[in-house]
This record gives C-alpha cells, sequence and structure tokens, in this order.
C-alpha cells in the first residue's frame, strides 16, 4: 500500500469502511509520514468535536486543501477546487458558528418612579441652594453698590475742591504772571 492522505482523512473522521481499515493501520505503523499526517488530522478533528465552543485553531482554516478534498464523491480533477473550497467553507462556518458570544446584552429593568422622586428632590435642592446663593449675592452687592456709591461721592467732593483749588491757584498764576511781565 501507498501513502494515502484521502483514506488518511476518512480514517480520522471515522469514514473508512470497516474492511479498508487493517491495509491502512498496517501502513501507518510502518510510515511515519502518514502516522504524523494522521496525528495532525486527528488533532483536528478532536478540536472540532471536543472543544466546540472554543475558537478553534487557527490552523484549520488553512489546512492542506489535499487532505481536506472529498475522495469519494468528488474525486475528479475539474471538481478538486471547489470541493476544497467547499470544505473550508464548511470549517470556517463551523468556526464561526461556535465561537462563543462576546456580546452581551444586559437589560436594566426602568424604575420611573424613584429615579423621578430622586430628581425632583435634587432640582428642589438646587433650587433652594440656587435662591440661598443669589439672596447672599444680591446683599452682597447692595452693600458693594453702597460702598462704592458712598465712595464716588467722596472721591468727587475730593475733586470738586480740587478743582476749586486748582482754578484758585490757576487764578493766582495768571495774576503773579500778568504782574511780572
Ligand atoms: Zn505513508
Amino acid at each position: 500500500m501507498t501513502c494515502n492522505t484521502d483514506l488518511l482523512r476518512d480514517y480520522a473522521f471515522d469514514e473508512l469502511p470497516a474492511a479498508d481499515r487493517p491495509a491502512l493501520q498496517r501502513h501507518i505503523s510502518e510510515c511515519s509520514g502518514c502516522a504524523a499526517e494522521l496525528d495532525q488530522l486527528r488533532l483536528t478533528t478532536a478540536a472540532l468535536r471536543v472543544l466546540p465552543d472554543q475558537e478553534p485553531p487557527r490552523r484549520i482554516a488553512f489546512i492542506s486543501d489535499k487532505v481536506f478534498a472529498p475522495s469519494r464523491l468528488w474525486n475528479f480533477a475539474p471538481w478538486l477546487g471547489f470541493a476544497s473550497a467547499g470544505v473550508m467553507a464548511v470549517t470556517l462556518i463551523f468556526t464561526v458558528a461556535h465561537r462563543p458570544v462576546e456580546v452581551q446584552t444586559v437589560y436594566v429593568k426602568p424604575q420611573p418612579v424613584p429615579i423621578d422622586d430622586i430628581v425632583k428632590k435634587a432640582v428642589a435642592q438646587t433650587r433652594a441652594e440656587d435662591a440661598q446663593l443669589f439672596n447672599a449675592r444680591f446683599e452682597a452687592s447692595e452693600a458693594k453698590h453702597d460702598k462704592e456709591h458712598k465712595f464716588l461721592i467722596e472721591a468727587l467732593t475730593v475733586m470738586q475742591q480740587g478743582h476749586n483749588t486748582d482754578l484758585l491757584l490757576s487764578s493766582t498764576n495768571t495774576t503773579q504772571n500778568g504782574a511780572g511781565q
């Protein structure tokens, strides 16, 4: 018996007829290449069967097309490409379908009454604080205004006095200048 990857694949997937198994098993025991290939195939089938909820190894999508091509139904050269693509597509679909769900929708039960109460309370509190703040500011402003008003009057008085003094001085100067010339 020569190396036959198609038979190996069927054997790994438990699709090889019982009558064909002894010859293949004998070949595997003598051929290290086919034994290694069978190990790889078994690893793949084990991953698909035993760990359906975990993401299978990435290499599943890139595993040899020749190995995965169905042997009995589509063993015609023109169909090999399609067959490989089909098997690969099935493998990918299987992988995607068994990927663990990553997105979880958390439904939060609406609680309109308590939230409404909290909002109302907060608004009332804010309004009370605003009113308090406004009153305090208004009083401070009034006091400041009174102070400024007083200061302004005092300043005006001083300015007026200063102006009068200037007028007086300038008239004196003019008199002096006039007298000097
Ligand atoms: Zn072999």
